[in-house]
């Protein structure tokens, strides 16, 4: 049977059963896109001379910088899985899967692909996994990948907050090297109304053990997430808390709700009665340029709004090139930089 290689340009790739099917084909290349859901499509390929295939439980999700890496899963679902604007891992049950399946995956992609360098363990946050059976599998990793420079994860605030710092630490020389987090606001309101399990001292406290600890963080915050009513307090919360604790890497991704998750997402926002009102693009460029206006983080920050869900990509780093990027999105709300089409928008 064929390994299969899953290329997805955006931040999350889902997997379909349909896509082994195509790889099964037996001997040479094989090329194939199917539709996954409206204006999205996979592109996988079956690798000569094959050796097996690891078994994914579907959907598996991952950030769109671990496109060309090799995917373990070391966990099934999310140990959260109640944030209201994330469907992601709703159809999973959380749980562990045994060293014994997680070692005889990483036996058969290392025959297939020994010179792995990047591995990153799925899903929603292997970082849920005790330490000890986290270490089992970074030593096995290094021991079968001899040219392995970096293993990632997701993360939840819970995740790293019931780690101590002498564990983290462990983990990082073992080969843990970043991990994904979403931030997504720095507001206790919103973050309450989004049921994300932590308030932003908690977030705080978990950036702060990974940076001591020497792990990297990846963040993500979500513009739009306070609607209309409470962009405000959003953003000033989000600059104050990535001020106060700030990751290696931030980028922004623009709310979208699926049809599914819209209605719990609403509901609850809506609990107290103020109303959900969406922002639009300009209500998202002032969330913008009110965010990197106040973002002045001690150390340096690689910023990043690139993702196929925003309206104006940027790139740059934080806090030097705050003033040329709060400019760019100062000319893109007065309409003198064009936006991403909405058809090249996405999750
Ligand atoms: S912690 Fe992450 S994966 Fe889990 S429900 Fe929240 S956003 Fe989704």
């Amino acid at each position: 049977m064929p390994y299969l290689r899953v290329r997805y340009p955006c931040r999350l790739v889902m997997v379909e059963q349909l896509y082994w099917e195509l790889a099964l084909r037996h001997g040479d290349w094989t090329v194939g896109t199917i539709p996954i859901e409206k204006n999205k499509r996979l592109w996988c390929h079956a690798s000569e001379g094959f050796l097996g295939m690891l078994h994914y439980d579907l959907p598996v999700y991952r950030p769109p910088s671990e496109g060309n890496n090799l995917i373990l899963q070391a966990t099934l679902g999310c140990s959260h899985n109640r944030c209201t604007f994330c469907s992601m891992y709703k159809s999973k049950t959380f749980r562990a899967r045994s060293r014994e399946e997680v070692f005889a995956d990483i036996a058969l992609a290392a025959e297939e692909q020994p010179d792995t360098r990047r591995v990153f363990l799925a899903d929603g946050d292997a970082l849920a996994l005790p330490p000890d059976d986290l270490a089992a599998i970074l030593d096995e990793l290094a021991v079968r990948f001899v040219r392995l420079e970096r293993v990632s994860c997701y993360a939840t605030p819970l995740d790293l907050n019931r780690k101590s710092p002498e564990e983290l630490t462990l983990l990082r020389k073992k080969g843990l090297t970043l991990l994904y987090f979403g931030v997504e606001s720095g507001s206790a309101d919103i973050l309450a109304r989004i049921r994300k399990g932590a308030n932003p001292d908690k977030i705080a406290s978990a950036l702060g053990l990974a940076h001591d600890s020497g792990i990297a963080v990846s963040a993500t915050v979500i513009l739009g997430l306070g609607g209309r009513r409470l962009w405000r307090d959003h953003i000033e919360g989000t600059a104050a808390l990535i001020n106060r604790a700030p990751p290696d890497f931030l980028s922004t991704l623009q709310l979208m709700l699926s049809p599914e998750e819209a209605g719990t997402f609403v509901s609850r926002f809506e609990r107290d009665g103020t109303p959900f009102e969406p922002q639009d693009d300009l209500g998202v460029l002032e969330e913008l340029h009110l965010l990197l206006s106040r973002l002045n983080p001690p150390r340096p920050v690689v910023f990043r709004s690139n993702h196929a869900s925003n309206c104006l990509p940027l790139a740059g780093t934080l806090p030097q090139d705050r003033d040329g990027l709060v400019a760019i999105v100062a000319d893109a709300r007065d309409g003198a930089a064009a936006l991403r089409p909405e058809f090249l928008r996405g999750l």
